[in-house]
């Protein structure tokens, strides 16, 4: 090591340039040495200025969340909806040391767990969970973070975070296992508003199919099949976990470093670790028949309030244009019934998250879509629901489109979210 030390000629090229005198002197105030790191490009220098969210934290986002940690990234933020259970142990290096029963019994939420294990890691990080679904988390909320790491295990999910990152221009990092098999994994980077989505990359007839369970007013029929199937989970390993998140972390804080050289590409790794182990990489582009991408007019607003009093009336008001309705992330369940004791009720949840909604009357699982929503016009009678009541977060971009005018579209925000600590992520 101390060859490799005596050369300077092992910075690595585009890296900030250190003699070894500097490099002697990367200590934190907690004590930590980063030296071994200084000629690398994830020198301290770059990542102690970065803020990323994790969103998911089962065996790929432990991973992820433990490479960013031992980097010693600024802020770090881990958002997911579980809680922990047994399964998650074998395959979570975050979540089965120290007092992993403890937590079992308490059903201590993963994002919350997860948090506390990476500052234990690295002191120097700060910090934040969020135990939310990413439908209960508003846009806005994304803006302060350089990067947003995807460790999500569906496809649904996955569409739903990279348009919040199309609308808020954040570069996202996907990873994904078990694609193939279970020693198959894929790390894509959507480069942000310019590039393509997730949605760019599917085939039409699967871009169409995730679209329509995304918005659809009723459950499209193959929706219904996969929700009667029931639980068709993604077999994976710590290893390829393991494989994987190095991989994301790499390539996705590289693409932070190279912004600026950003071509709008989106790119992708294909791992193969299984039976001929093989690492493929491709390219690819924004779908011109992709329709999660607006090339009409848009324009931003600024309003007063808060989503708990503003109702969608005020809100299509604001844009001062008659005839515009307010379109929704994706289609809210406002009716639903149990089949064990056929209590009809409103949940009003997203359709994605309704396999997590339990029976108010008898606990049942299993609940069924009766009727949704996609947008609310100005004589709906939803009209004059608040935006909390029909479940939408607090700090949220809304879309408003105007049909009359060519679906210009309005991206209002409300100014009092940004002090509503509701759906935002607890720093430590
Ligand atoms: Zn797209
Ligand atoms: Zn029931």
């Amino acid at each position: 090591m101390s060859q490799w030390f005596a050369s300077g000629a092992h910075n690595e090229p585009g890296s900030p340039r250190k003699t070894r005198r500097e490099i002697g002197q990367v200590v934190s105030p907690t004590g930590r040495d980063y030296s071994r790191l200084e000629r690398t490009a994830f020198c301290r220098e770059r990542t102690a200025r970065l803020a990323v969210a994790v969103v998911g934290a089962g065996a790929l986002g432990n991973e992820v969340i433990k490479n960013l940690a031992l980097l010693g990234v600024g802020r770090l933020a881990v958002v997911d909806r579980d809680c922990l259970e047994a399964s998650n142990l074998t395959r979570s290096v975050l979540f089965c040391m120290g007092d992993a029963s403890g937590h079992l019994a308490e059903a201590t939420p993963k994002a919350r767990l997860a948090a506390v294990r990476a500052k234990e890691l690295n002191p120097d990080v700060q910090t934040g969970w969020l135990a939310a679904d990413i439908s209960e988390v508003g846009a806005t909320r994304w803006t302060g973070f350089d990067v947003v790491f995807s460790c999500l295990d569906n496809a649904s999910a996955r569409l739903d975070l990279s348009r919040l990152c199309l609308r808020t221009d954040r570069l996202l990092v996907d990873g994904g296992l078990g694609l193939a098999n279970s020693s198959d994994g894929l790390i894509s980077i959507f480069p942000g508003r310019s590039g393509p989505c997730y949605a760019c990359r599917k085939g039409r007839q699967r871009r169409a199919e995730l679209i329509a369970e995304l918005y659809a007013r009723a459950v499209p029929c193959w929706g219904r099949e996969a929700e009667a199937q029931d639980g068709g989970f993604v077999a994976t390993t710590p290893l390829l976990a393991s494989a994987v998140g190095a991989f994301q972390v790499e390539l996705g804080l590289r693409a932070v470093f190279a912004a600026e050289q950003s071509n709008h590409r989106g790119q992708a790794v294909r791992l193969r670790m299984h039976p001929a182990p093989a690492i493929s990489r491709f390219v690819f582009d924004r779908s011109p028949s992709c329709p999660l991408h607006f090339d009409t007019e848009t324009e931003s607003l600024e309003i007063p309030g808060r989503s708990d009093q503003v109702t969608v009336r005020q809100l299509l008001d604001a844009t001062g244009e008659p005839g515009c309705y307010l379109a929704l992330d994706g289609a809210i369940v406002h009716r639903a019934v149990c089949p064990t004791c056929q209590l009809e009720w409103s949940p009003m949840r997203r359709r994605r998250c309704l396999g997590a909604v339990t029976c108010p009357a008898c606990g049942g699982f299993r609940v069924r879509e009766v009727d949704a929503l996609v947008q609310i016009e100005r004589d709906s009678s939803w009209a004059e629901t608040t935006l909390t009541d029909l479940g939408l977060p607090s700090g949220h971009l809304h879309e408003i489109v105007n049909p009359r005018a060519s679906d210009k579209r309005f991206w209002v925000e409300l100014i009092e979210d940004r002090d509503n600590p509701r759906g935002g992520v607890q720093w430590d």
